[in-house]
């Protein structure tokens, strides 16, 4: 993306960052489209979750998840290190704090790629938010994206597959619904989501008149 004007509200926050809650069924594209997101977006942080699920092949220590043991999980949960934590499938997966709220008041919009009930928590706890869910075209096209990853065996798949109805039944609590069916398209169509919220009034009110050297 070509840099604009440094203070634009498109490119930069003005106080504190928000946060976009990107949900959606075990092999809907959630991944895919979210790195390709970040990529052309400024001022957006992804934020590396913790979890007790081994690493996939590729998948990189504190880039990817904070891998740690289940005691580890553990402690962090009784030291209040977790914004939300939910066990998700077969494994515990939980939002560092810190992390979060760093992020934020650096002013940069934070990314949580979490599962319904982490968003839930974060609905009832967090003041603000936007929520995003994402869905696969079919049933059919979802077991055959899970087959196709070819990370998780037989019947791992079969457990995410089976979460994934109860997941969907979830969709009608976020603010935005994408379905991805054609990659380009959900990409620019996630893309579009984070610049219209940060194009939101009550947003760039402040930063635009600062701009403009107005004093209302
Ligand atoms: P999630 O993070 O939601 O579990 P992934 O991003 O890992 O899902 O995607 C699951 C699989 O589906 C991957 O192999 C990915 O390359 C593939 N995939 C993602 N989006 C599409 C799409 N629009 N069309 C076809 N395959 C896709
Ligand atoms: P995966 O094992 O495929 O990486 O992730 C499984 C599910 O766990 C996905 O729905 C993902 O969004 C969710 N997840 C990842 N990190 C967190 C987290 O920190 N909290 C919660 N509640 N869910 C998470």
């Amino acid at each position: 993306m070509k840099r604009t004007h440094k203070n634009n509200p498109q490119v930069a926050a003005p106080v504190r960052g928000e946060l976009f809650v990107v949900s959606a069924p075990s092999g809907a594209g959630k991944t895919t489209i979210l790195k390709r997101v970040l990529a052309h977006l400024h001022g957006v942080t992804y934020s590396v979750s913790h979890t007790t699920r081994p690493p996939r092949p590729g998948e990189v220590d504190g880039r990817d998840y904070h891998f740690v043991t289940h005691e580890e999980f553990r402690e962090l949960i009784e030291n209040g290190a977790f914004l939300e934590w939910a066990q998700v499938h077969t494994d515990l997966y939980g939002t560092s704090r810190e992390e979060v709220e760093q992020a934020v008041q650096r002013g940069e919009d934070v990314v949580l790629d979490i599962d319904v009930q982490g968003a839930r928590s974060i609905r009832e706890n967090y003041h603000g938010g936007v929520f995003i869910f994402i869905v696969p075209p079919s049933m059919e096209e979802l077991e055959r994206r899970l087959k196709k990853r070819g990370t998780e065996t037989e019947a791992t798949i079969r457990v995410r597959l089976e979460n994934a109805r109860r997941e969907l039944e979830a969709m009608v609590e976020y603010d935005y619904i994408v379905v991805n069916d054609d990659l380009d398209l959900a990409v620019e169509v996630v893309k579009s989501i984070f610049l219209a919220e940060r194009t939101k009034r009550d947003r760039v009110l402040p930063l635009v008149q600062a701009m403009l050297g107005l004093t209302l």
